[in-house]
């Protein structure tokens, strides 16, 4: 399979350039030639399936032509050590537990899958060192460190913006040490951003030294993300309750909801998206009005999704191109809500109180766009609980009064001796500073 750029103006690319690059030389993301179908029969014998077997099945798809099928087949199980279970909260409403990996947050299954399929590839052309730039506006910058430690042949910069990540997940990416390295950027999520993508144009940088990205714009994150909207609907499927699903997702940079509508272009029988923001709504105000206007993110208190540009949102744009009028499709499938910092802690508490389940803030956007979606009897929502709520325990325990449990693998990441360094967000600083390794 061939991979297309967004901005159709770089040559088509094979899988091993496209993971390795990142993104396109004309700055477009990488898109799959095709978009493989699996059968209605493949997808209703799912619920019989293991989440092993159903994401070697979309995994098949996908990369299949690219890669020995025992090769993805391990790739695939050193993945996924985890479950992605579907738990009840209330009336016709589930949540998708994505945080039950090392780090606790659903970017574990893109970034696992990744360090593993990039590790595989510098092997085989017997690459001498490859260079992740990450930028996080938190959960991204544990779950990449994590996912690629130890891994041979590739370096980690984690740049994240200064005293704008929670003191917990901070930890996860400034106390590994070996080949990971977290730089502390004077600036926002968007200025870290910024500086990753100008490295990536900078061509003395490149010819210096060997530069990718680990952030969803890289195909080998944000695609993995679609096992477990498959998995999502198995466990569904199973409780009979899968004929009629709304998927309520939220959304940052716009990777976890892309991978949806790519599972949704397989044939996963989703019947409408709702992308959940919090205040940083310009994806709501481009259903609103079919104009984009990116803008500076604003401090939420469901920071990693303080996005106010988001990456992905041209392979949404590309995705549903094949229409005549764009905006009107993906308003025909994707609807959008956005909440206050007071409209997600009021959703936390009542959803504590009255069901005794703990959201945490981004979950909890991804809750209450669909109470306030108003499904009507036959639907199921399902929304992707993209957290535990104890990455965010400062705010979660001020909102809800409570001194929530730390799991002993965040306590573990918290013992350790913070190691960063400091720059502010120049390109000129960042650069010296990568020019000197
Ligand atoms: C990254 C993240 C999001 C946003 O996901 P995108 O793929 O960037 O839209 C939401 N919630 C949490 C907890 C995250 O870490």
């Amino acid at each position: 399979m061939k991979y297309y750029s967004t901005n159709k103006q770089a040559p088509l690319a094979t899988l091993e350039e496209t993971v390795i690059k990142g993104l396109a030389g004309d700055k477009g993301l990488y898109m799959p030639e095709r978009i493989p179908s699996l059968s209605k029969d493949i997808i209703s014998k799912m619920k019989h399936m293991s989440f092993h077997e159903i994401a070697c099945t979309v995994a098949q798809a996908f990369f299949g032509e690219d890669i020995e099928p025992d090769v993805l087949d391990k790739i695939v199980k050193d993945t996924l050590s985890f479950d992605t279970p579907v738990v009840h909260v209330e009336d016709n409403i589930y949540s998708l537990e994505l945080f039950h990996g090392p780090t606790l947050a659903f970017k574990d299954v893109g970034a696992r899958f990744m360090a593993r399929l990039l590790g595989y590839f510098i092997k085989k052309q017997g690459l001498k060192e490859v260079n992740v730039l990450v930028a996080t506006s938190g959960d991204t910058g544990s779950a990449v460190a994590n996912g690629f430690l130890g891994v041979e042949g590739i370096h980690v910069y984690v740049l994240y913006p200064k005293g704008k990540v929670s003191p917990i997940q901070e930890c996860q990416f400034t106390t590994l040490g070996q080949n990971i390295t977290a730089l502390e950027i004077d600036g926002t999520f968007d200025d870290c951003q910024a500086l990753v993508k100008s490295a990536f144009m900078d061509s003395e940088l490149n010819g210096h030294m060997k530069l990718t990205s680990a952030n969803s714009i890289n195909v080998a994150r944000f695609l993995p993300q679609s096992f477990y909207y498959f998995n999502a609907y198995a466990q569904l499927d199973r409780a009979g309750k899968a004929n009629e699903l709304v998927v309520s997702v939220p959304s940052g940079n716009f990777g976890n909801i892309t991978a949806g509508l790519f599972a949704h272009r397989m044939g996963l029988p989703v019947k409408r998206f709702i992308a959940a923001n919090n205040r940083n709504d310009v994806f709501l105000e481009y259903l609103n009005t079919g104009k984009y206007n990116p803008r500076p993110s604003v401090a939420t208190i469901a920071n990693a999704m303080d996005v106010g540009d988001p990456s992905n949102f041209a392979r949404i744009l590309d995705l549903f191109g094949i229409y005549g009028d764009p905006h009107k499709a993906i308003c025909g499938l994707i609807s959008g809500y956005r909440f206050t910092d007071e409209e997600i802690a009021s959703t936390m508490k009542r959803v504590y109180n009255d069901c005794g389940y703990l959201l945490d803030p981004h979950g909890a956007c991804g809750f209450q766009a669909l109470v306030q979606n108003a499904l009507d009897a036959n639907e199921t929502g399902v929304f992707l609980e993209t957290a535990h709520p104890a990455k965010f325990k400062g705010t979660v325990d001020s909102i809800l009064a409570s001194d929530i449990e730390i799991p002993a693998k965040l306590q573990a990441f918290m013992k350790g001796k913070k190691q960063s360094i400091e720059l502010n967000k120049d390109f000129a600083g960042f650069k010296a500073y990568l020019m000197a390794q």
